[in-house]
C-alpha cells in the first residue's frame, strides 16, 4: 500500500566512488519519521564518535520527509551533518523545489560521505547516479556554479544545491544554496560539502508520491489551507515575509542594534517591510506548493548598488547586517546580503563577526586593515569582510571566518565579553534582555543559540497568552515548560519537514490528520509531541558525546553584564539566578540529571537505547 515514503534511501560514497541504494527500515520510520527524525538518529549511528566536522567520514545528508512531495502546504527539507563551527549536531532547512526532487527522484534522503579526490558534482536522475567532474565550476558562485550545471546537462528543470566559495574554503559558516533564493544557511553545512570536494548535486525526478488515503488526505490538507487562510499572522506573513517583524522587534527593545550594545535602532523602519516594500519589492514568489507567498522578489533600481536582483530582506538578515553593523540603508543591506547568498557564507553568522569586529575596532582591541574605516554604519566594512571571509582575501577575514567564539579566543583581552554567540552559533537577532524565555530557548536550542527551535518572543513581548495564561516576559516562572513545549512541537513537526511560517496558521492536529492520511498509520498530535521529545533526547545524547559540557547551556556574558542602555527594556539584563533557576527546572522537566545528562528512565520512556542502530551495509 502506498504510504507517502518512497522507501529508498541514497548513499554515495565519494571516496570509493560507490553508490548504494538502502531500503527504509519500518522501525525508522515508525519512531523518527522522516527530516529532522532521521537525521537525528542516522547521524548518530553513522558518524564514528569523535569524528572532525570535515573528515570525510562526516555524513552530509539530505532528508525530506514523509509531506514533503506531495500537495501538503508550505513543507520543506533539511540538511544534517555535523557542524563545523559549534562542532554539535546540525539541521539546516530550506524551501524551494530540492526536498520535494528527492521524493521525486524516489528518494527518502541521500547520505554522502567520503571525499572525492577532485572536484566533483553528483547528478541524480531517478535510478541514475554519476558521480561528474567538477573542476570548471571550482571557484564559481553559488548562482553561477547553479546556471552552468543547468547548461552542462541541457536540463533546466534539473533541482540544484550548490556551495559558493565560501564552501569551497571550508568556512565554519559556509551556507548550502537550495536554488536561487533559498539558503540551508546556519551551522556550515557549506563547508562540509566543501570539505568533500563536492561542488554541487543536481536531481531530477519522475516517480510520484503517492499517500495511502487520497480522499482523507485531500480533506486534512484542505483543512491546513483553511486554517492558514483564517490566520492573521499567515496575512501578515503573506504581504511582508518576516520583514514586519523588524519593527515590532524593535518597538519592544528587542532588536539588535552594534553588535547587541543596545536592543533598539532609531532607524529601524527603513530596514522593516515599509522601507523594503518602497524600495525593492515588485512581486510575490513561494516555494513550490506553499499558498503563503512570503518571498518578495524585486531589484534595486537606483543608485550604487542599481541592478541587483532581491529576494526579501528576512528578519535575521535586517537585523544581524543592518542595525546590528549600524547601517540603515536597505538597499546596501540587500546588497551585502546578496554578496552572503552568492559568495555562500550565512548571512547572520557573517552579521555576528562583523558587529564583533566593529566593536572590537571601536574598543581599540583590533586595528582597522589600512584603508578600512572599521566603524558601525560603514556599508564598505562590511563588504571588505565578507569578501575576506568568504574568499579568505584578508587577514581580517581569515580570523573572523572562523565564528566569534574562536575570534574572541585568539584576540583574548576582554573580546569574550562582547563575543555574541550560544555553544558558537552567533546569536539570532533577538536580543532576548528583557524576554527570559526568549534567553532559555537561545541557552537550551540543540544547535546553539538559535530561534528555530521555539521562539517565545513574539509572546512573551505581547504579554499574550499560553495555555491560557498571560506570559510575563520578566519573569522566570513558566518559562522552562514553555520552552520546552515549543521545542518538542518544533522537532516532531520538524520530521515532517514544515516550513517554520506555516505553523503559525496549521493546528497540530491539522499536522497529524495529514500524517496519518498520507502514511496509513493513525497519529495524534501527542504522538508529534512525543516524536519531538525523542528527537530533542536524541540529539542530546550526540551533543554529549560528541563533547558538549552542559555548563555551555548558557547565554553570551554581555546579557549579564550589560544593562540596556536605551528604549524600552532600559536597564534590562540577565542574572546568574535568574538563568540557573530556569535551567534547573527545565532540565527536571526533561528528565536530565542536574547536570543536564537524560537519565536511564527518560531514554526507556523514549524508547532510545533499545532501538537498532542504522548501518550502511546491511
Ligand atoms: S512560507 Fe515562505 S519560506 Fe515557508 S514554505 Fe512558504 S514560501 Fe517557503
Amino acid at each position: 500500500m502506498p504510504n507517502a515514503y518512497q522507501g529508498t534511501l541514497l548513499h554515495i560514497d565519494l571516496s570509493g566512488q560507490e553508490v548504494q541504494h538502502l531500503p527504509v527500515p519500518q522501525w525508522l520510520r515508525e519512531t523518527f519519521v522522516g527530516g529532522k527524525g532521521f537525521g537525528a538518529k542516522l547521524l548518530y549511528d553513522l558518524l564514528p564518535a569523535g569524528t572532525a566536522p570535515l573528515d570525510p567520514a562526516t555524513p552530509l545528508m539530505f532528508f525530506p520527509g514523509p509531506l514533503t512531495g506531495t500537495k501538503a502546504p508550505s513543507i520543506r527539507a533539511c540538511a544534517v551533518t555535523k557542524s563545523p563551527l559549534t562542532g554539535l549536531f546540525l539541521d539546516s532547512y530550506f524551501g524551494g523545489e530540492f526536498g520535494q526532487e528527492i521524493k521525486y527522484a524516489g528518494y527518502d534522503g541521500l547520505i554522502i560521505t567520503g571525499r572525492a579526490p577532485q572536484p566533483v558534482y553528483l547528478y541524480i536522475a531517478d535510478t541514475t547516479v554519476e558521480i561528474r567532474p567538477a573542476a570548471s565550476l571550482w571557484g564559481q558562485d553559488a548562482l553561477e556554479a547553479n546556471a552552468n550545471i543547468k547548461r552542462e546537462c541541457e536540463d533546466p528543470s534539473l533541482k540544484i544545491v550548490t556551495i559558493g566559495q565560501a564552501g569551497e574554503k571550508r568556512v565554519p559558516f559556509a551556507l548550502l544554496s537550495c536554488e536561487f533564493n533559498r539558503q540551508a544557511g546556519r551551522g556550515g553545512a557549506g563547508a562540509v560539502m566543501g570539505a568533500k570536494n563536492l561542488k554541487a548535486v543536481a536531481v531530477r525526478g519522475e516517480q510520484l508520491v503517492k499517500v495511502a488515503d487520497p480522499e482523507g488526505f485531500t480533506k486534512a490538507v484542505a483543512q491546513a489551507h483553511t486554517e492558514l487562510e483564517g490566520s492573521d499572522d499567515i496575512q501578515v506573513l503573506r504581504q511582508t515575509g518576516t520583514a514586519s517583524a523588524v519593527e515590532f522587534a524593535n518597538e519592544a527593545g528587542l532588536f539588535p542594534a552594534n553588535n547587541f550594545q543596545d536592543s533598539s535602532f532609531a532607524k529601524a523602519d527603513r530596514l522593516g517591510d515599509k522601507g523594503q516594500s518602497k524600495h525593492l519589492w515588485l512581486g510575490n514568489i513561494a516555494c513550490l506548493g506553499c499558498p503563503i507567498y512570503c518571498s518578495k522578489i524585486g531589484a534595486i533600481r537606483h543608485g550604487k548598488y542599481a541592478g541587483t536582483i532581491s529576494d526579501t530582506v528576512e528578519y535575521e538578515s535586517a537585523g544581524l547586517l543592518g542595525a546590528n553593523l549600524g547601517i540603515s540603508d536597505i538597499r546596501a543591506v540587500t546588497h551585502l546580503t546578496r554578496l552572503c547568498d552568492v559568495f555562500g557564507l550565512d548571512s547572520m553568522s557573517a552579521g555576528g563577526a562583523i558587529g564583533f569586529a566593529m566593536e572590537a575596532a571601536e574598543k581599540g582591541i583590533i586595528d582597522a586593515p589600512d584603508g578600512i574605516d572599521l566603524t558601525f554604519g560603514n556599508v564598505e566594512a562590511a563588504e571588505y569582510l565578507i569578501r575576506g571571509m568568504a574568499l579568505q582575501e584578508n587577514e581580517l577575514g581569515r580570523l573572523l571566518s572562523q565564528g566569534v567564539r574562536r575570534a574572541a579566543v585568539a584576540l583574548g583581552g576582554d573580546s569574550e565579553a562582547f563575543a555574541q554567540h550560544t555553544k558558537g552559533l552567533e546569536t539570532p537577532a533577538w536580543g532576548p534582555r528583557g524576554a527570559l524565555g526568549t534567553g532559555l530557548a537561545f541557552m537550551t536550542a540543540d544547535r546553539g543559540g538559535c530561534h528555530q527551535r521555539g521562539l517565545p518572543a513574539p509572546i512573551e513581548i505581547t504579554h499574550d497568552e499560553y495555555n491560557g495564561k498571560p506570559v510575563d516576559p520578566r519573569a522566570t516562572e513558566g518559562k522552562a515548560a514553555m520552552v520546552m513545549e515549543m521545542q518538542d512541537f518544533s522537532a516532531g513537526t520538524d520530521a515532517l519537514v514544515k516550513c517554520d511560517f506555516a505553523t503559525a496558521g496549521i493546528a497540530i492536529e491539522t499536522y497529524a490528520a495529514m500524517l496519518s492520511t498520507a502514511t496509513g498509520v493513525e497519529r495524534d498530535a501527542s504522538f508529534l509531541t512525543d516524536l519531538g521529545a525523542r528527537i530533542w533526547n536524541q540529539i542530546r545524547l550526540f551533543n554529549l558525546r560528541e563533547g558538549l559540557d552542559p555548563s555551555d547551556d548558557r547565554l553570551p556574558k554581555r546579557f549579564f553584564r550589560d544593562p540596556v542602555p536605551s528604549g524600552p527594556q532600559q536597564g534590562q539584563h540577565f542574572t546568574t539566578e535568574q538563568t540557573a533557576a530556569m535551567l534547573e527546572e527545565y532540565y527536571a522537566l526533561r528528565g536530565w540529571d542536574a547536570s543536564g545528562v537524560p537519565t536511564s528512565t527518560t531514554l526507556d520512556t523514549l524508547s532510545l537505547g533499545t532501538l537498532p542502530r542504522f548501518v550502511l551495509n546491511s
